[in-house]
């Protein structure tokens, strides 16, 4: 038997007994012959409380120092996992990112992985030890600091340990079942997916699904490392994410895998912009200059008897203040009339692969938000995504009337939220 690494996230290892379930949960893999190496995430909201704790002392806290406080939080957890599982009578040895050979860029707080070299790893294995890694941090090549990931970061560290292992599958244990058809913090009814494309699963991820992040998802398909989405609380089989269903699994690629929302995101309209050439690359190379990545655009048509038009874009709320302040500073240049801001907007979007082959999918979708009284207010599309953004406060509405008219609605509630605050 194989090598498989096993991710458990912060509500799984929420407390003292969260710890000692989840080491039985790896003592057993190791019983069944395989050799383990676990990637642990910080304990239950302590990320969250060391970012409360930065911003008291300094509103603006520094990338180097931030990084060296918030990878404090799983080192706390792989300690005490690694007892936990030697208490069982197994052995054990917690290793951080660094240790682990996790080599990344030096761009703090969003450091991307740029190496593994899981030496100590391979050693620990070879000696019959169970591997625990801190994830979520790493060490930047050039000047060896101490990094970390970006939020929710430790899946992606154990993808990429399980491509540098040659894992056989990267088991993600989490709060919920699995990868569900919706929310199910949204969606009582909601369908646990058994499988689910890379393809279908990247485009979940960047349109607000949050049980696997976008570039977890983006490693394990680059190396075609199968990640296996299954919860620490319940021993249920969950939702394999690859390029082709396994064998045993006699699931077919579904015309709709599901329907995703995000309400982490804010609209600028620019209004009255001249309708000329330039005007359009000259508003989103302000916002690019200040590295803020936008979603969707969309340009109304001008009015014939002004020669202006308004341009609407999304972007994260975060970076809201940030993109009004440049434009500003740009608007003699660029020569607009104004600028609107406006938060209390979400996005909702139904995806999957069928859709490409199959006539009616957008017609439906519209129609489902028009029977549910729900106003459109942008619209963007890709090949096997629609998405639209609503007002916030009809989003639950919205995802509800979408998952229902798509059939996609489970029998029976079978969507169980087992942890987490959802901090
Ligand atoms: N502890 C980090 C966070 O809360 C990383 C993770 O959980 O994956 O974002
Ligand atoms: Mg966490």
């Amino acid at each position: 038997m194989g090598l498989v690494v096993q991710k458990y996230g912060g509500s799984s290892v929420a407390d003292a007994e969260g710890i000692k379930r989840v080491a039985k949960r790896i003592v057993d893999a190791k019983k069944n012959g395989h050799q383990v190496v676990v990637v642990v995430s910080a304990m239950g909201d302590t990320t969250d409380e060391l970012i409360d704790l930065a911003e008291q002392v300094s509103p603006i806290p520094a990338g180097r120092e931030f990084d060296m406080l918030l990878t404090a939080g799983e080192r706390i957890s792989m300690a005490l996992l690694a007892m936990a599982i030697k208490n069982l009578g197994h052995e054990a040895q917690s290793f951080t990112g660094s240790q682990a050979g996790v080599i990344t860029d030096s761009v703090h707080n969003k450091a991307r992985i740029i190496d593994v070299t899981p030496g100590r790893i391979r050693t620990a294995l070879d000696e019959g030890n169970i591997a625990i890694v801190a994830g979520f941090q790493g060490v930047s090549q050039d000047k060896k600091d101490i990094t970390t990931l970006g939020r929710g970061g430790s899946d992606t560290t154990a993808v990429a340990l399980a491509a540098a292992l040659d894992a056989e599958v990267c088991e993600i244990y989490t709060d919920v079942d699995g990868v569900f058809t919706a929310d199910p913090r949204v969606v009582k009814k909601a369908r646990k997916i058994d499988w689910i494309s890379f393809e279908d699963m990247l485009e979940l991820a960047s349109s607000g699904s949050k049980v696997l992040l976008h570039r977890c998802v983006e490693y394990a398909r680059r190396y075609n490392i199968p990640i296996h989405v299954r919860s620490s609380f319940s021993g249920l089989q969950g939702t394999w994410v690859s390029n082709e269903p396994r064998g045993d699994l006699k699931v077919e690629q579904a015309i709709i895998s599901g329907v995703a929302h995000d309400t982490s995101e804010a609209k600028i309209t620019v209004v009255g912009v001249p309708d000329k050439p330039g005007e359009a690359a000259a508003i989103f190379r302000t916002i690019a200059d200040n590295e803020i990545n936008i979603d969707m655009v969309v340009q109304n048509v001008s009015a014939a008897s002004t020669g202006l038009t308004d341009i609407s874009f999304t972007l994260p709320k975060a970076e809201g203040r940030k993109a009004i302040d440049a434009l500003e500073k740009q608007k003699g240049l660029i020569g607009f009339e104004s600028l609107r801001y406006d938060d209390q907007i979400a996005k909702i979007s139904l995806v999957g692969a069928g859709m490409k082959t199959n006539p009616g999918v957008t017609a439906g979708f519209f129609q489902a938000l028009a029977d549910a009284g729900v106003n459109i207010e942008l619209i963007s599309t890709s090949e096997i995504r629609i998405s639209v953004v609503t007002r916030a406060d009809e989003v639950n509405e919205a995802v509800r009337a979408v998952h229902t008219a798509f059939g996609l609605d489970s029998d029976s509630d079978e969507a169980v939220v087992y942890g987490g605050t959802g901090r």
